[in-house]
């Protein structure tokens, strides 16, 4: 039997959606379900300092508006602990408790495995991977192609746990993807950190997805579309048109109007990642 693909799109509740948001989780969907596959959304809320309230209910509203229906219920990472406790668990013999200073870390690019032989329980330490017995990283992305990720060059020993006790971004994405997740489409500000994430999925015995890195959408100054970036959120009122920009932004050429969720429809029949441009083009930043 073939394989079931399953993709994802896995905003963190930081914010409403803006446009680059949409753009990567329309790309997604319409990736999973051109290879008849599954596409669900999993929201990314470890990290309770960086949420921001009703952004949940905000975020799950827009993809429904949108017709960006997901093919299982919607998956919280706050549910996960006992799977992140887990993988922690196996990956038990290569952490060690880090308690360098910020100070300390700014001087240099990457970790240089200062703290390795702490590797019983220090107050206010941070806990990482010792990643120096790891061979590189080697991905073809569906999108970039090709990629390397040298572990002591391209990345050190990462954070799996944070000194305040939370899982790390990185860590808890990984065990996600490697449980639930066969393609991971997503914005190329991720391309780097693949190296790591790949290279945990792998270390934990799970299969390491395909992973596709797409362009970002800037704004014409050159600076990507983000919540820092004040990006405003997408109009619910009118999504039809929001659906219809983002499909002519991935390559989907002049998709004809209709309800999103019947445009979706037409454009998963014509998806194809290698369409999809090299850059976006500019998007007008409307001050409000
Ligand atoms: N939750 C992350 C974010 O919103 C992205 C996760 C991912 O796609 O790997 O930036
Ligand atoms: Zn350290």
């Amino acid at each position: 039997m073939a394989e079931l693909r399953v993709g994802r799109f896995a905003p963190s509740p930081t914010g409403p959606l803006h446009m680059g948001s949409l753009i990567m989780a329309v790309a997604s969907f319409l990736d999973a379900r051109s290879r008849a596959g599954h596409w669900f959304v999993r929201i990314d809320d470890i990290d309770p300092p960086r949420a921001q309230p009703g952004a949940i209910q905000a975020i799950t509203d827009a993809l429904a508006i949108h017709g960006l229906r997901g093919d299982r219920d919607v998956q919280f990472q706050s549910d996960n602990d006992i799977r992140y406790q887990s993988a922690f668990d196996a990956l038990k013999p290569a952490l060690f408790y880090c308690t360098c200073t910020r100070a300390e870390l700014r001087t240099q690019s990457i970790y240089p495995g200062t703290c390795r032989a702490q590797r019983t329980p220090v107050p206010d330490a941070s806990i990482r991977m010792n990643v120096s017995q790891w061979t590189p990283i080697e991905i073809n992305d569906g999108y970039l192609g090709p990629r390397r990720y040298t572990p002591g060059r391209d990345f050190g020993d990462f954070i799996i746990k944070r000194k305040d006790g939370l899982w790390a971004y990185n860590f808890a994405t990984a065990v996600d993807d490697g449980h639930d997740v066969t393609d991971v489409l997503r914005g190329q500000d991720l391309a780097e950190v693949t190296g790591m994430q790949a290279g945990l999925v792998r270390a934990l015995g799970l299969s390491v997805p395909r992973y596709s890195h797409l362009p970002l959408l800037r704004f014409p100054d050159g600076q990507k579309l983000s919540k820092q970036a004040h990006a405003t959120r997408i109009d619910n009122t009118v999504a039809d048109e929001n659906i219809h920009f983002a499909l002519s932004a991935l390559g989907l050429s002049d998709p004809e109007k209709k309800a999103s969720a019947a445009m979706l429809d037409e454009a998963v029949r014509h998806w194809r990642l290698d369409s999809v441009p090299p850059e976006f083009e500019a998007f007008p930043r409307i001050e409000c």
